[in-house]
């Protein structure tokens, strides 16, 4: 067996969502059909929504079920920009961080190659935090021509959790719109949409033990957003197309399940990062931890994320030798067509290329135990000798 340890890229599916799943696969039933198995699949359909609503201080009818994170940062991004290019043709400015994950900076990309979008990047400090007066600074050079920030509530590859509450309150100042990427937080570190007053928020069902391939935006009932895909109409017209009610139960089920325990689970897999983190660097003083990180601390960094950078050696030559002693974990960032591309994420934080070769993330979630991370503490010093001798450094 080997030992999973890349929880950030996708969790184990939890019991109570694998029967969700699978006690709606047995049925059929369209929830837009009128007859009994459409109404039978709406009612699963509502009550899921209902569910998701409470668990992340959200109203039912801000719930818009999707196909994952990436379609709903893209619905959110895309369609708040052309909503508020729309009502003001002046508004034609997105303020992101720099850190966000590609389905926002690609989103936005997209909206400055075909749409005239000027981009303004917010860059973060040293360990990955975006400065809330660095983001009033940007949007404060020329507030009416914003027409949406987006600042990711916490990073995939190095942990860091950002103030959105503020920064969200200082978009409506001015009101522009504030999206939110939750897609690592949800499920980990309590979600109240009301209070964080974001207008848009993304979530996907399976980095907290729900199924691939379904995920959740969140937009305030006042929120406004035009549709970038058509066709029947369904979550608000806002993502047309038959829902996908098994996945959408199995979400519910282990969204419902991870925050009844958030609070214990926080601090255990807290303690286990801290587990990591400590004895990593006993093995090895040379070993840097990349993003902010306090024991115990869980409002900076996430408590689930380890990310490290470790000298002399490239992070995909760990990957394999570990994965080979069957320890499975990532560097982080990702391949492009095969090759690997220094982290942007990395390089917004200052790190030079050089330091962003040898990366590695340990992230763990509700699986994870004791003995995970000491079989990953105990292949890393052979897997580092022999990543260093094949890139020369030993
Ligand atoms: N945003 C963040 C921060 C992520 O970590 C990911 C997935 O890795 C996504 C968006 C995309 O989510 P999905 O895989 O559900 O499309």
């Amino acid at each position: 067996m080997s030992t999973y340890l890349d929880h950030a890229a996708t969790t184990p599916i939890r019991p109570v969502a694998r029967d969700a799943v699978l006690a709606q696969m047995a049925r059929v039933g369209n929830p837009s059909s009128l007859h009994s198995a459409g109404r039978a699949a709406r009612r699963v359909l509502e009550e899921s929504r209902e569910a998701v609503a409470d668990a992340l201080g959200a109203r039912p009818s801000e719930v818009v079920f999707t196909s994952g994170g990436t379609e709903s940062d893209n619905i959110a991004l895309l369609g708040s920009f052309l909503a508020a290019r729309q009502a003001d043709p002046a508004r034609d400015r997105v303020v992101l961080s720099g850190m966000e994950h590609h389905a926002v900076l690609d989103a936005a990309t997209h909206l400055a190659d075909t749409s005239g979008a000027r981009l303004t990047f917010v860059e973060p400090g040293e360990c990955g935090t975006i400065e809330v007066d660095a983001v009033r600074a940007a949007v404060e050079e020329d507030p009416a021509a914003v027409a949406v920030v987006s600042v990711m509530w916490a990073n995939n590859e190095v942990g860091t959790v950002q103030d959105v509450a503020a920064m969200a309150r200082l978009c409506h100042e001015h009101a522009i719109p504030f999206h939110t990427d939750a897609v690592q937080v949800a499920g980990h570190l309590p979600v109240d949409f009301a209070a964080v007053e974001a207008d848009t928020l993304a979530v996907s069902g399976h980095k907290f033990g729900g199924p691939t391939g379904v995920g959740v935006l969140l937009a305030r009932r006042d929120a406004r957003l035009v549709p970038t895909s058509h066709g029947g109409g369904q979550e608000r017209s806002l993502r047309s197309g038959t829902v996908a009610v098994a996945g959408i139960a199995g979400l519910a089920a282990a969204l419902t399940e991870a925050v009844g325990e958030i609070e214990t689970e926080a601090a255990r897999v807290a303690a286990l990062r801290d587990r990591f983190l400590t004895r990593v660097r006993e093995i090895d003083p040379s070993i840097r931890v990349s993003g902010c990180w306090e024991l115990g601390d869980i409002t900076r960094r996430l408590p689930g994320n380890a990310h490290i950078t470790i000298p002399g050696c490239d992070g995909d030559s760990l990957l394999y030798l570990l994965d080979a002693a069957g320890v499975e974990v990532s560097t982080g960032s990702a391949c492009q067509a095969g090759v690997p591309q220094p982290s942007h994420v990395l390089l917004a934080m200052g790190r030079s290329e050089e330091e962003t070769r040898g990366s590695l993330r340990v992230s763990l979630g509700w699986t994870s135990t004791e003995a995970d991370v000491d079989a990953a503490l105990s292949a890393l010093p052979d897997a580092v000798d022999r990543a260093r001798r094949a890139s020369g450094a030993a």
